[in-house]
């Protein structure tokens, strides 16, 4: 039986989520967007709300919940703001989910409850400056010595890499050669603060304004063996699997972002008048606002679609990557109706969906380029 209904829990988590969006995030995110700022308070709030142990178990401090309840969460913060939803989303499935998934029961004693609690941010770092589609390329680099090991390279594009939360970053670095001469790619925890580990200035960005997107660079950085994520030689399939995962949630978040132009649209449509009559009454408005109604509908059964296999524990990487693609894509078109329903205010910065449009567009770039879902989709179809 299809039944995509919310159960109680589920739907009281999305309607808390909604209320603390609307109350405590809509009323100050804009200040803190424009000023380039991370709103430390809210982040910590988000903590307390347990937003960032949604999906971990309760003996790391999590709440035992499901990654389908992080999507939830994720689509209701992002209706109202983006940069606090990819805060929450790095922080849980970038930052927290290797570790969960990958670590040793020590990482997972030392570092779970803490980023559970929010009290703590974590960041992944697999993206380079020399490219981020091709991750296999990675040219940081990685060797043992003295039980230590000792990381040169730079990272490119880190979210959450250097907030005054942020206590680690775990890396991708080549560690050796395989057999078949490929390079051979590990996962190496390293905590903020490690001799030789430079975080850079925040970048000037298009949007997600209020999040913390940094460059990071590697000059002898020494950690101890221990702080190597899982097998040596496993961390492209690791990321890889970790990037999965998180399409899905950046497919919830990008529904959030569609479904607030659509809330934003019908409530501007009801108030602007022109020629003696609100706009909404022009059939052109109001088939504009039907449409993105209608693309973000569809696109939250895509990622419900994918999360729902995933929990069955069944094969989801085409459903992801469906999810991700179309969802990001809705995002952007509803975005940019959104903004001509709202005329010239929708090009004034005190409106929610000028943030809206500034920060659609990287949802087609971030966690696999809409390209790389396609190709990900022809090649699991047999074609590309
Ligand atoms: C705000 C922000 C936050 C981010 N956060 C993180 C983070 O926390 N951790 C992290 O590791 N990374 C992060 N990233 C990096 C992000 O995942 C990459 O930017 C993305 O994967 C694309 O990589 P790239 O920028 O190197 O583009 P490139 O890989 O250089 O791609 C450039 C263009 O070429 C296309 N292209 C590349 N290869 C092919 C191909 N084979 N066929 C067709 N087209 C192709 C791409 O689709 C794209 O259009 C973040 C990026 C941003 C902007």
């Amino acid at each position: 039986m299809l039944d995509y209904r919310l159960d109680d829990e589920t739907e009281t988590l999305r309607k808390t989520v909604r209320e603390f969006a609307q109350e405590v995030i809509a009323p100050q995110i804009g200040e803190f967007y424009e000023r380039d700022e991370f709103p430390v308070q809210i982040v910590r709030q988000m903590g307390e709300l347990g937003l960032f142990g949604l999906p971990f178990p309760e003996e790391y401090g999590g709440a035992g919940g499901t990654y389908f309840d992080l999507c939830v969460a994720l689509e209701e913060l992002a209706r109202v703001d983006s940069s606090m939803a990819i805060t929450v989303e790095a922080g849980v499935s970038l930052g927290a989910m290797p570790i969960y998934r990958f670590g040793t029961p020590e990482q997972k004693q030392e570092w779970l409850p803490r980023l559970c609690s929010g009290e703590a941010l974590g960041a992944f770092g697999l993206t380079e400056p020399g490219g981020g589609s091709d991750a296999g390329a990675t040219r940081t680099t990685a060797r043992l010595e003295d039980g230590h090991w000792v990381i040169n390279g730079s990272k490119a594009f880190i979210t959450n890499a250097g907030t005054e939360l942020t206590q680690l970053v775990t890396v991708t670095a080549v560690t050796g050669t395989r057999p078949d001469g490929g390079k051979e790619i590990s996962s190496i925890i390293v905590p903020s603060g490690t001799e030789g580990f430079a975080v850079g200035q925040r970048y000037s960005k298009v949007g997600w304004n209020a999040s913390d997107t940094r460059e990071l660079s590697f000059s002898d950085v020494r950690v101890p063996e221990e702080n190597l994520v899982g097998e040596r030689g496993r961390g492209y399939a690791q990321f890889l699997s970790i990037l999965d995962e998180g399409r899905i949630a950046i497919s919830a978040l990008s529904v959030g972002l569609a479904q607030g132009c659509v809330d934003e649209s019908v409530k501007y449509a009801g108030e602007r008048e022109a020629f003696g009559q609100p706009i909404g009454k022009n059939q052109a408005i109001a088939f504009m606002i039907a449409d993105m109604e209608v693309r973000a509908s569809t696109a939250r059964l895509a990622y419900y679609r994918a999360a729902e296999k995933m929990l069955r524990g069944e094969p989801f990487k085409r459903e992801a990557s469906i999810a991700k693609l179309y969802s990001s894509e809705v995002a952007m078109d509803n975005a940019r109706y959104a903004t001509q329903v709202h005329g010239g205010y929708g090009f004034m910065n005190e409106f929610p969906v000028a943030r809206f449009y500034r920060d659609a567009k990287i949802l087609e770039i971030g966690e696999g380029t809409s390209e790389v879902q396609r190709m990900l989709i022809a090649r699991d179809l047999g074609v590309g």
